[in-house]
């Protein structure tokens, strides 16, 4: 059975002693506690935090024990660096286009309309990952996109028209 848990994180302390979690294992899920999807790298930086000493290699071989369990999960998007939550839930992701902020989405009524197309084309077993992407709140608040769009817009046509002459 699946722990209790908040659907942002995983708790680690439990899941120690549940799964017998090694110090290196413990100390990843500890570091992805907040919620966050993490690049290996930042990943690293967190765990030395805890264990001074970890490698890259050892956060690669962690991640990918952690996730066979199924303690963690990874998120890849459109070349972005791969990131790892802890998470059990299944969910889906709003990307900023910006700052490449990741938010987790919950949305249960994506399983109706998987199930639709599954029984329209025959498919068996699917599965469906959603990601919606745009600008989030902060960025459009620091940089609002038509001014910047024509000022260039203009910029560009004044080159244009300055080389036809
Ligand atoms: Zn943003
Ligand atoms: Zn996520």
């Amino acid at each position: 059975m699946v722990p209790a848990m908040d659907s942002n994180g995983v708790d680690a302390g439990l899941l120690r002693s549940r799964y017998r979690l090694t110090k290196q294992r413990a100390a990843v899920l500890n570091a992805l506690d907040d919620g966050a999807h993490l690049t290996a790298e930042s990943l690293l930086e967190r765990v030395r935090a805890q264990l001074p000493g970890v490698s890259l290699g050892t956060i690669y071989r962690t991640v990918d024990i952690l996730r066979e369990i199924g303690l963690v999960q990874i998120f890849t998007h459109n070349g972005l660096a791969a990131r790892y939550e802890a998470s059990l839930s299944k969910h889906h992701h709003l990307v900023c286009n910006v700052c490449h902020d990741i938010t987790n989405v919950h949305l249960p009524t994506l399983g109706s309309v998987v199930n639709a197309i599954a029984t329209q084309y025959h498919y068996d077993d699917t599965d469906a990952s959603l990601v919606v992407t745009g600008r989030c709140a902060n960025c459009a608040r620091e940089a609002p996109p038509t001014h910047i769009d024509s000022d260039r817009s203009e910029r560009l046509f004044e080159e244009t028209s300055a080389r036809r002459e």
